[in-house]
């Protein structure tokens, strides 16, 4: 066991959602598998006045609700688990945090690292970042790591503006801003896939690659989560952020070494290639639209406007869809469709890579039914990947049928993928900030989106196209594709590939 990750973990926000469903198990986990042994400390920090035994109450009925499978006794974990009664405008708060840090780090003997973790509202980030600094909490021997959960900013220059805030006190290096899809197995399998395997990267560019699709669908609404979502919508909560990250390592250069440098500098460079478009031209590249009422799993729901806590007239969109083009030597002429939308078919994040027919095809189209190669990335809930490719029917004929060949990862025995927060935090208790999004993507990101929520905002006259809850999304996504001669590929696990 290296000192360097033996560390305390503050919680800001123990007592909310994100701590409970993923941080206490992840904590876990790693307690489980020996990353966190015996050197560690937790402190839980939030506004209600629980005392440590309720707190450990909670953490353990986090871990019994959670899937995770609990060993033996808890007693020795939870000793680690302090909690503080806290007022994130308050500077005294601040001397009790660094007064119970200081006396953790000599019960278990921690060398002064310290990893802050933003689990609460945005709004708060700035100031407890600055008051971690005026107060001392971040002035250690150790190393200091501020972990930060999205949304970072609602548009570049609030953004920007918390980000200056944020550089007051933490340097660059410092912070960890979570995309929680870049602990995906499978998003980090996109590099293995492309850099580890001739046979794709050699065919990786608009030589090859017809289009790209990505989908990331969510059967749920917007739950209670209305309040919020009504000022966010689909574009800033999931385009911003997770769709453009994985466009971004799609589409990135091969780096020179798997370093976290050299890896965020070439995902720069892709965003940095990303086609802008001016507000007239947002209409051409991207769809919005909002899920009305319908069915799901035979069972009737309610439109958007109907949810709870959400304005019966809002223009929020549930569902983006758009194409993205790199202007680039590599990328020049493919486009990339995304699409996401809450209350669809079915939940599932998928990558569909499209390549181009043959030049000439002995066996045609018409009568033959050949279809375009296909690999699958299967991101979530089942990870995997698959490849399409053409066979011949069996039989007295020559015709061809799609051949699918499949590898899963859920179908190898035992091994049950560790969730993304688990390896994220276990990444930074490690100082690896390679699957953490560096300020220039996030800037590069926000620009990219802005003209498109600015566009969308001006246009308040035009109709509003719904899709019923349950379906795949408006027409008008599939006019987008259609427009170029591609439609979307089915994305369910028993998808048929003919044609
Ligand atoms: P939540 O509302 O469930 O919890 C908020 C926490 O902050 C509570 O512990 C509350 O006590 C604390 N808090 C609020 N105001 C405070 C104050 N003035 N002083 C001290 N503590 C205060 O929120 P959540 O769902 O856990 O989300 C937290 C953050 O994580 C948000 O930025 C959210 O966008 C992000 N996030 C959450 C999820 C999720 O699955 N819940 C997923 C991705 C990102």
């Amino acid at each position: 066991m290296n000192n360097h990750t033996y560390c305390s973990m503050v919680i800001f926000g123990a007592t909310g959602d994100l701590a409970k469903r993923k941080l206490f198990p992840s904590i876990y986990n790693l307690y489980k598998k020996g990353t966190l042994d015996k050197n560690f400390a937790v402190v839980g920090v939030a506004r209600r006045e629980w005392s440590d035994e309720v707190f450990r109450e909670n953490v353990t009925a986090s871990l019994q609700d959670s899937n995770i499978s609990i060993e033996g006794d808890l007693t020795e974990f939870l000793s680690h688990f302090r909690y503080l009664a806290f007022d994130v405008t308050n500077a005294a708060s601040y001397q009790d945090l660094h007064e119970l840090l200081n006396s953790l780090e000599q019960e278990f003997s921690i060398p002064g690292n310290r990893m802050f973790y933003m689990a609460m509202a945005p709004e708060f980030f700035g100031t407890i970042a600055s008051y971690l600094k005026s107060e001392g909490v971040t002035n250690e021997q150790g190393w200091n790591r501020l972990i930060i959960e999205k949304p970072f900013g609602h548009d570049f220059a609030s953004a920007q503006k918390l980000n200056e805030d944020l550089r007051q006190a933490f340097a660059e290096d410092e912070i960890y801003r979570i995309d929680h899809y870049l602990g995906k197995e499978m998003v980090q399998n996109i590099g293995v896939i492309r850099f580890a395997n001739a046979i794709f990267e050699s065919l990786w560019n608009n030589r090859h690659i017809s289009n790209i699709q990505i989908t990331s669908s969510e059967s749920l609404g917007v739950e209670d989560r209305g309040g919020y979502y009504d000022t966010s919508g689909a574009l800033r909560d999931m385009v911003q952020n997770h769709m453009i990250q994985m466009v971004a390592l799609l589409a990135m250069e091969p780096p020179i070494r798997l370093t976290t440098e050299e890896i965020r500098s070439e995902k720069i460079k892709a965003l940095r290639a990303l086609r802008p478009m001016t507000k007239d031209e947002v209409k051409q590249y991207f769809v919005r639209s909002q899920y009305g009422p319908g069915s799901m799993n035979g069972k009737e729901v309610p439109g958007y406007r109907s949810e709870p806590k959400v304005n019966p007239e809002s223009r929020t969109e549930t569902f983006v869809a758009g194409k993205l083009m790199i202007d680039n030597f590599r990328w020049a002429g493919v486009p990339i469709y995304i699409r996401t939308g809450k209350r669809m078919q079915e939940k599932s994040t998928k990558i569909v890579v499209e390549f181009k027919e043959l030049p000439m095809n002995l066996y045609s189209k018409s009568e033959n039914n050949v279809h375009p190669n296909l690999l699958i990335i299967h991101i979530q809930p089942d990870e995997g990947i698959s490849l399409i490719l053409n066979g011949k029917k069996i039989g007295m004929t020559d015709k061809t049928t799609p051949a699918k060949l499949d590898y899963c990862n859920h179908c190898i025995d035992g091994i049950n993928t560790p969730e993304a927060y688990e390896k994220l935090l276990n990444d930074a208790i490690h100082g690896d900030a390679t699957n953490f999004t560096h300020w220039d993507e996030v800037a590069l990101s926000w620009k990219f989106v802005d003209v498109i929520s600015e566009a969308w905002k001006e246009d308040t006259s035009s109709e509003f196209e719904l899709y019923p809850a349950g379906s795949m999304g408006p027409k008008a996504a599939d006019e987008l594709l259609a427009q170029d001669g591609f439609h979307w590929w089915p994305i369910g696990d028993d998808s048929d590939y003919s044609i």
